[in-house]
């Protein structure tokens, strides 16, 4: 994805900025503890479409 995109995104939520997971493809905040799908390269940013981050997932390393 690209990196100025990246930048700009904030959670939809809280505003903060996001943590991008390339393997998995997803957009994490880590203070809602959601994971914003990306879609072929599209960020999805809605709550109603993220995942809850397991509580293992929100310890790991913020970047
Ligand atoms: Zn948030």
């Amino acid at each position: 994805m690209d990196k100025q995109l990246l930048a700009m995104l904030v959670c939809p939520l809280c505003h903060a900025k996001l943590d991008y997971d390339r393997e998995a493809q997803e957009l994490l905040c880590r203070f809602d503890g959601l994971a914003y799908p990306v879609r072929d390269g599209i960020p999805v940013m809605l709550e109603e479409e993220a995942r809850q981050l397991s509580a293992d997932e929100k310890l790991e390393k913020s970047s």
